[in-house]
């Protein structure tokens, strides 16, 4: 059960609320949000549910919680969550663009596509050093000096930075040179994984997994949100499907179907949901009119010679071009909600 405080209960308020719930055997545990203290009760519900809680002076929502996620829900927080990530904001309304490699190689490569995405109008640079691979013998990324490459190159250019992070040995080292971290879809369900970043605070683009409903995918975010983490960015990267003329299946929907159960916000990557580099611009401008907060992109400035992923990768000038093209589009839509 999840109780909304008032913002000003008082302390004698709050005392005899605290007094009830462990008269009844339950335990408190305190998540501080935007519109006030969330309390996640646990222990004997039954014997807590006979407490008339919603008439007691503080309390200002009582959520009985089914197992369905709630944090997330539209009904605990109807305006938009705003992710802040480095000067960035994601959410609320702006388009952002997040550009880079998929994995980071060596400095210097890392340098010359992070130029090219800061000059094209990207302001996160992205970059797998922990890469999870479908084959072990893959490359698999080089590791910290990998993250440590990114956060340097991220200062030198003046980009935030967001790299993937699958390992809960790893969330220090990402937290203290990132300034988001990603879970990967693989690991949507490792819940531990997200147990440990909701405790960080840090900002996070929680990727959908790949046989995820959106009912998973969205209990994936709560148990970071449950954590006191409301820095949470969904992010769709197409669903396994049958066919192989793509690598996934992009769910566009899953844009109005996020809008219509949460706050949080929804970026899409087209270059893992499509595989291939010549489909990721309609899908990335489809994404913006669907009303995404953003999108995700795979550049590399040698495309044949990347390391993972080469097909999906832009060239760094029909990268520049989608970019024209998505604030074009942009313009339309802002008129359109502001209509
Ligand atoms: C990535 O972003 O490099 C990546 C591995 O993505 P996903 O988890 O969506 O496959
Ligand atoms: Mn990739």
């Amino acid at each position: 059960m999840l109780l909304l405080l008032d913002k000003n209960i008082t302390s004698d308020h709050r005392r005899t609320l605290d007094e009830a719930i462990h008269g009844a055997g339950c335990t408190i545990t305190e998540t501080p949000t935007r519109q006030g203290l969330l309390l996640l009760i646990d222990g004997d519900l039954d014997h807590l549910r006979q407490v008339p809680l919603k008439i007691f002076d503080g309390v200002t929502k009582v959520v009985p919680l089914s197992g369905a996620y709630s944090l997330g829900s539209l009904e605990h927080q109807a305006e938009p969550t705003v992710v802040k990530v480095g000067d960035t904001h994601i959410g609320g309304g702006g388009f952002v663009v997040i550009g880079g490699p998929c994995a980071v190689e060596d400095e210097s490569t890392l340098r010359e596509i992070a130029i090219q995405v800061k000059t094209s109008g990207a302001t996160i640079l992205r970059g797998g050093a922990y890469k999870p691979r479908t084959s072990p013998y893959s490359f698999r990324g080089l590791g910290l000096d990998g993250l440590l490459m990114l956060r340097d190159i991220g200062q030198e250019t003046g980009l935030a930075t967001v790299s993937e992070v699958c390992d809960p040995r790893h969330i220090e080292a990402c937290i203290s040179n990132l300034d988001m971290l990603q879970v990967g879809t693989r690991n949507m369900s490792n819940f531990d994984l997200l147990i440990e970043i909701g405790k960080s605070g840090h900002p996070v683009l929680l990727k959908r997994g790949r046989s995820a409903t959106i009912n998973d995918w969205l209990n994936a975010a709560e148990y970071i949100l449950a954590q006191g983490n409301p820095n949470v960015v969904l992010c769709e990267r197409g669903v396994r499907g049958f066919d192989t003329a793509t690598r996934n299946t992009l769910d566009l929907a899953a844009i109005p179907a996020v809008r219509e159960r949460s706050h949080l916000p929804i970026l899409i990557d087209p270059s893992h949901a499509t595989g291939k580099a010549s489909y990721v611009p309609p899908m990335a401008k489809a994404a913006c009119a669907a009303g995404a907060d953003g999108v995700i992109i795979e550049v590399h400035c040698n495309p044949q010679a990347a390391l993972s992923d080469a097909e999906q990768a832009l060239e760094p000038s029909d990268f520049r071009d989608l970019c024209e093209d998505l604030r074009l589009l942009e313009t339309v839509r802002g008129s359109r909600t502001q209509s």
